[in-house]
C-alpha cells in the first residue's frame, strides 16, 4: 500500500467513526493529506497502524457541570477534556469556555495541539478541553461557581505529570485562578505545575500573557525575513481584540508596522492612524466591554457592525486572531485581490481549507496556526519548567526563549517542506515536522 492509499483508507474510517464532526474531520483531512510523502518513505509507520492510533483520542471525557446562578436558578453546562496523545509528554492544551464548544470543536483543537506542541521542541502531548458555558455577562461570583463546578469533575483526570490545562477563548487569568484554587483545595496540594497561565503571585510565568501574540509576530517576521521583507511600514489587519490580538498588535507596531484594525464578534474597528492599543486594552482587559466603544475615545475611527467584512480592508499583512473559520474562500480572495503579501494565523485554524488553497495557489506567504501561534503553549511549557525547578526567569529570558522557539518552528517547517518535495509550503512542512517527532516516539513505545 502506498502513502496515498493508506491515508485514504484511514480517512474513510475516521469519517465513518466521527459522523457530523465537521471541524474535527476537516482538521484530520488537512493533516493526513500532507503526510502522504512521509508514508511513501516509511512503510514501517503503516505497519504499526500509526495513523489509525493517532486519529483516535487516547481518552475523551465528557461531563455534566451543574451550578447555581445569581438568581438561584440551576444551570447545566457540558464539560469536555480530550486527551489526544501523550507520546512525547503530559497532555497539554487550553480550556475554552464559549457557547459554540462541542465535542467536534474540542477534538479538532486537541488534534491540532498534538502537532503544535511537538513543533515547539518541548516535551508536551496534545489535549484540549472546555465547556459551552458563556462567561460573557456573568458576574464574577457566577464565573467562580462555574469554574469550581467544572473543576470538581476535571480534577480527577489532570495533574502536573498527567495533563496540564491552560486558557483559551473565554478562559483568562480570572478563570485560571478559580480553577487552580479549587483543584488544590480538592486535592489538598499546592501543585503549581497542574495549570498554566497562572497569575504571577502563584507560579505564573512572565511573558505568558504576551506569548501567543508576540510569538505570532516573531514567526511572521522570520517568514518575511526569509523573503527579504519585514514588518516595517507595512499595513496590518488584525482580527479579534482578545489576548492574542492585543499582543500581536503590540509587537507588530513595535516592529514598525501600522495595525489598522481589530474586532470582536459584533464588528470591527478601522483606524487608519493605527490602532490605539491603550484604548483597546482598557475596553477589553479592564472593562470587558465591546470593541465599538473604541469610537468614544477615538471618534475619527470607523466601526463596521459585521466582523467578517474586515478581510475587505486593504493591507500588506493579515493576522487573523479571533476564531476558527473566520476567513472563508471569499474573504481569502478579497485579501489576495487587495494585494496581501503574507497571512499568518494567530487563532486556531481561522482560514478554511478553501481559503488556505487560495493563499497557497497565489503564492501568498502563509503561516498556519499550528506553527504560527505555538508561542502560547511554548511559554506554558516554560511555565511548567519554572514550576518544576521552583524558580522564575525574567521577562527577557522567557521572551528570548519564545523568540528562538518561533524561529526554529519556522525553519524546521520550511526544511521539512523542502525535504518532502513541497518547498515553500509551510502548511505541509509544519504538519510533517510536528508529526515526525510524535511518530518516532510512538514507534519507540510499542503498540499502546
Ligand atoms: P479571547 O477570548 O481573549 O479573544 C477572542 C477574540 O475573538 C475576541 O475579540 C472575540 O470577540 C473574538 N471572537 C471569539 N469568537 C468569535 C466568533 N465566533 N466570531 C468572531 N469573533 C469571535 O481569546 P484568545 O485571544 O485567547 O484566542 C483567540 C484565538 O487564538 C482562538 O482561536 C484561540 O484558540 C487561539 N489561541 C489562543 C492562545 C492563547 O494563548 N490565548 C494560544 C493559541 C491559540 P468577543 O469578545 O465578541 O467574543
Amino acid at each position: 500500500m502506498d502513502g496515498k492509499e493508506y491515508v485514504q483508507k484511514v480517512l474513510s474510517t475516521v469519517q465513518k467513526r466521527n459522523l457530523g464532526e465537521e471541524e474535527f474531520l476537516d482538521a484530520v483531512k488537512e493533516v493526513l493529506t500532507s503526510l502522504v510523502p512521509v508514508f511513501d518513505r516509511r512503510p514501517d509507520f503503516i505497519k504499526a497502524g500509526l495513523l489509525e492510533r493517532l486519529t483516535e483520542p487516547e481518552r475523551a471525557i465528557s461531563f455534566r457541570v451543574p451550578w447555581v446562578d445569581d438568581n438561584g436558578e440551576v444551570q447545566v453546562n457540558r464539560g469536555f477534556r480530550i486527551q489526544f496523545n501523550s507520546a512525547i509528554g503530559p497532555y497539554k492544551g487550553g480550556l475554552r469556555f464559549h457557547p459554540s464548544v462541542n465535542q467536534s470543536i474540542v477534538k479538532f483543537l486537541g488534534f491540532e495541539q498534538i502537532f503544535k506542541n511537538s513543533l515547539t521542541g518541548l516535551p508536551i502531548g496534545g489535549a484540549k478541553g472546555g465547556s459551552d458555558f458563556d462567561p460573557k455577562g456573568k458576574s464574577d461570583n457566577e464565573v467562580m461557581r462555574f469554574c469550581q463546578a467544572f473543576m470538581s469533575e476535571l480534577y480527577k483526570y489532570i495533574g502536573s505529570n498527567r495533563d496540564v490545562p491552560a486558557g483559551d477563548i473565554g478562559v483568562g487569568g480570572r478563570e485560571i485562578g478559580y480553577l487552580y484554587g479549587y483543584y488544590n483545595k480538592l486535592k489538598g496540594v499546592s501543585e503549581q505545575g497542574t495549570l498554566t497561565g497562572k497569575g504571577l503571585t502563584y507560579g505564573g510565568s512572565l511573558a505568558r500573557t504576551e506569548a501567543t501574540g508576540y510569538g505570532l509576530v516573531y514567526f511572521t517576521e522570520e517568514m518575511l525575513k526569509d523573503h527579504n521583507l519585514s514588518f516595517k511600514d507595512k499595513k496590518v489587519v488584525v482580527s479579534g481584540s482578545g489576548n492574542v490580538a492585543i499582543y500581536a498588535i503590540e509587537k507588530a507596531t513595535e516592529l514598525g508596522a501600522k495595525v489598522i484594525t481589530c474586532s470582536d464578534s459584533n464588528g470591527y474597528i478601522l483606524d487608519e492612524n493605527g490602532i490605539n492599543l491603550d484604548v483597546v486594552k482598557e475596553i477589553k482587559e479592564v472593562r470587558r466591554g465591546r470593541i465599538k466603544e473604541y469610537l468614544k475615545s477615538v471618534p475619527t475611527a470607523k466601526y463596521v457592525p459585521d466582523f467578517r467584512e474586515i478581510w475587505n480592508v486593504k493591507c500588506d499583512i493579515a493576522l487573523p486572531c479571533a476564531t476558527q473559520g473566520e476567513i472563508n474562500e471569499k474573504s481569502a480572495k478579497a485579501l489576495v485581490e487587495n494585494g496581501v503579501i503574507a497571512v499568518s494565523e494567530g487563532a486556531n485554524m481561522p482560514s478554511t481549507l478553501d481559503a488556505i488553497n487560495v493563499f497557497l495557489s497565489n503564492k501568498i506567504l502563509f503561516g498556519p496556526s499550528k506553527a504560527a501561534n505555538a508561542g502560547g503553549v511554548a511559554c506554558s511549557a516554560i511555565e511548567m519548567s519554572q514550576n518544576s525547578i521552583r524558580y522564575s526567569w525574567t521577562f527577557e529570558e522567557v521572551n528570548n526563549k519564545i523568540k528562538n522557539i518561533m524561529i526554529n518552528i519556522y525553519n524546521n517547517s520550511k526544511n521539512a517542506a523542502k525535504e518532502y518535495g513541497n518547498e515553500g509550503n509551510i502548511v505541509v512542512g509544519a504538519n510533517i515536522a510536528g508529526f515526525l517527532k510524535v511518530a518516532e516516539a510512538m514507534m519507540a513505545q510499542g503498540i499502546i
